[in-house]
């Protein structure tokens, strides 16, 4: 193992491929910024991007800027865009909406792909609006049931899969601990119970390389504001697999998924292809940073990405192991079951990580007691993990986050 001291880690910058990307990148001289899991730094050329959108193409063309400035192919222009960085190919992505709206539509889509199935299979530890989504749509069908993989509850996945189950929802990376699917494995174990596959990538794209077409995924949905630093609420986007592009319905049938919007007749007609994943307006001056951002993305290899976040996320924990006893490192040691984040539990997380917030280095938290870390490549360095590392072994020996102040919970965590 390399020396773990502070100049080690400088020399480790030094050597960094991926060093000078930061550049690019508005990050704070004053903070340690390891929350680029939640949202993402701000792009240099993003402001000017958006507004060259509001003043040029909304100012000055108005109107005709749906056609003069590709408004109208935006979500798949971009969507096209964003297909390299999860393993699609061109016409397989389209961009617009939230994540959540995008499980619907996958959700339902793969549901109508397999009657006569009537169960959605997902894990009580996906992010809370993926089972949500699913709660939803058993609700409002009245017919399908949710059943869930459950670690603590010894249920694995291979215990729920029957030939009942029409489609399965998992996340790549587990939100709280930074743990990875197998993506490839998972997938073909669903295969052979003979349900789809829907993949949540809100903490892959852009933390990793993804295959979702050598994966064989049938649907995958993700969020554009984190690891992809679209922007706070940037639009997020759905992958359908080239194989299901004839077949897939999806439920929320707007104008702009119909195959010949222009002609506004009185009958829904779905687009072909990948087009009829996007329902209305898309909300355009949201995709001017996320553009910026694509720019970046288009300059890295995500091998690179990989070889770094892995890096990273190993110092942190060894120094952690060495510097910091007082707190328990969740993530997965093993490197091909870790994301790009390390998540530390101590049982008064929220207040300590208040602490550090104070101290110009945040994360954060999430109940009831994980300190989330996000490493976040293209603008994280080896010496900021040392610091980082060092500000919590201040912070926990002096135990400043006993301070009443620190004990106060915000509405955002
Ligand atoms: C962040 C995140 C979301 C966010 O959903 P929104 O619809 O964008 O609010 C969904 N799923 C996972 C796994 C996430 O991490």
């Amino acid at each position: 193992m390399t020396e773990l001291d502070r100049d080690a880690c400088e020399e480790l910058d030094a050597e960094d491929p991926l060093a000078p990307i930061r550049s690019q990148f508005v990050v704070p001289e004053d903070l340690i910024y390891l929350d680029g899991n939640s949202l993402g730094v701000l792009p240099r050329a993003a402001p000017e991007r958006v507004h060259e959108m509001v003043t040029t193409e909304w100012g000055e063309g108005l109107v005709r800027s749906w056609n003069d400035a590709g408004w109208f192919d935006k979500p798949l222009t971009v969507g096209d865009r964003i297909a390299p960085l999860i393993g699609a190919s061109p016409g397989t992505v389209v961009v617009g909406d939230s994540t959540s709206v995008n499980l619907f539509k996958a959700l339902i889509a793969a549901l109508r792909l397999r009657p006569g199935r009537n169960v959605i299979v997902s894990d009580a530890d996906n992010f809370p609006t993926d089972l949500y989504m699913i709660q939803g749509a058993v609700e409002l069908l009245g017919g399908p049931e949710r059943r869930l993989v459950d670690a603590t509850a010894g249920v694995a996945l291979g215990d729920v899969l029957d030939e009942r189950v029409a489609v399965v929802v998992l996340s790549q990376v587990d939100y709280r601990t930074g743990a990875l699917y197998d993506m490839e494995a998972v997938t073909r174990q669903v295969h052979d119970a003979g349900a789809l596959m829907v993949w949540d990538l809100c903490h892959s794209a852009g933390a990793l390389p993804v295959a979702l077409e050598e994966c064989g995924a049938d649907f995958a949905i993700g969020c554009t504001y984190k690891y992809l630093n679209g922007g706070p609420g940037s639009p997020a986007y759905v992958f359908v697999s080239p194989g299901l592009l004839g077949s897939a319905r999806q439920p929320l049938t707007g104008w702009m998924g119909h195959a010949r919007p222009f002609e506004f007749t009185s009958d829904y007609e779905p687009a072909e292809g990948i087009t009829q994943f996007v329902i209305s307006t898309p909300p355009l001056v949201a995709f001017a940073p996320l553009e910026a951002s694509l720019d970046v993305w288009e300059q890295v290899s995500l091998d690179d990405v990989r070889r770094k976040s892995l890096a990273l996320t190993g110092l942190f924990m060894d120094l952690v192991d060495t510097r910091c006893p007082e707190v328990e490192v969740v993530t997965p040691r093993a490197e091909p079951i870790r994301g790009s984040q390390v998540s530390l539990r101590h049982p008064e997380g929220y207040a300590v990580m208040q602490a550090l917030i104070d101290r110009g280095l945040v994360g954060d938290f999430r109940a009831p007691d994980l300190m989330r870390f996000g490493l976040t490549p293209l603008y994280v360095g080896y010496a900021d993990v040392w610091d980082a590392v060092d500000t919590l072994r201040m912070v926990l020996e002096s135990k400043t986050w006993r301070e009443p102040r620190f004990q106060q919970r915000s509405q955002v965590t």
